[in-house]
């Protein structure tokens, strides 16, 4: 797909990414891996899922964190999973999208029935394929500090708020989350949503190329989360949940049977898969390509 748009160099390294692994396994056991070589391209499937995991393991002991001193200001708060979305105008690229869409919902943070509503929290933007299949919707997925459950009437207020600024859109979502972790995921999983695949015409291809470097996860709330996301320090948290560790390496105990890991490389994903089912136990590599 890249090299129909001349882009051979990239295309190259993203056929080559996640191929082969490295494992460290005690010989029963896998308890990491590493793929060789990753291509680090924003519209990899197998890169942007470990982005996205990287934007969970970053902002989940900051989201703990803030919802401890949310709560404890705010007895009704709650974080929310809030969704807006655009209508698609003919001709609109995903990046024309994006930035509609960004500066719309600062201009609705700026509104005084939302910041009557919201605290502050951080947002991801999604692209995906429309169901009419013609060009890509984009939608922001932010986690959100209510202060309380909205009434119908300010719902309502809000989606009239969200109509005006937008001009075609009356479409919001707010869900409560009452599993941080599992809420967090929900809006960060959003950010890498669509990779490049084969079934895409190249003119969808180009709308995702377009959005390369540009920024799709933000704070706000610049006295509130994003404020304590930028000057958060783990130090002065107690760790509300144990952090998994992923980190092994060569010579450390393997932490289910305390015998030492050894490094085994390089692992097609087929051979690492065989190799999986032969031993007693694997928990971290998936049976189909991969993750990290
Ligand atoms: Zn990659
Ligand atoms: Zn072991």
């Amino acid at each position: 797909m890249l090299s129909k748009l001349g882009r051979d160099d990239e295309a190259e390294r993203m056929n080559r990414c996640c191929e082969k692994f490295g494992i460290v396994t005690c010989g029963r056991h896998i308890v990491a891996r590493y793929p060789t070589y990753r291509c680090e391209n924003r519209l990899c499937p197998f890169c942007a899922e470990r982005r996205s995991k990287r934007l969970i393991a970053k902002y989940l002991p900051i989201v703990l964190a803030y919802a401890k001193v949310f709560k404890a200001n705010h007895s009704e708060g709650l974080p929310c999973h809030l969704v807006l979305t655009l209508a698609h105008r003919k001709g609109e690229t995903p990046k024309m999208m994006r930035k509609r869409l960004w500066d719309n919902f600062v201009e609705l943070r700026k509104t005084d029935l939302f910041k009557s509503l919201f605290d502050g929290g951080l947002f991801t933007i999604e692209t995906k394929k429309s169901k009419d299949g013609v060009g890509s919707h984009v939608h922001l997925h932010g986690l959100i500090f209510r202060f309380r459950k909205l009434t119908k009437e300010e719902l309502q207020m809000l989606k009239d708020e969200w109509f005006a600024i937008t001009g075609d859109s009356w479409n919001i979502r707010l869900d409560p989350i009452f599993d941080i972790r599992k809420g967090l995921t929900e809006v960060c999983k959003y950010v890498v949503k669509q990779g490049l695949s084969e079934s895409m015409t190249l003119s969808e291809v180009r709308g995702l190329v377009e959005l390369k470097g540009l920024k799709m996860c933000e704070t706000f709330g610049h006295k509130t989360f994003r404020k304590f996301a930028i000057e958060f320090d783990p130090d002065e948290h107690e760790a509300t949940e144990p952090v998994e560790r992923f980190d092994f390496v060569e010579g450390d105990a393997c932490p289910k049977c305390g015998e030492t890991l050894r490094m085994k490389y390089p692992m097609p994903v087929n051979e690492l898969i065989k190799f999986a089912r032969e031993i007693e136990a694997w928990t971290i590599p998936k049976p189909n390509r991969l993750m990290e």
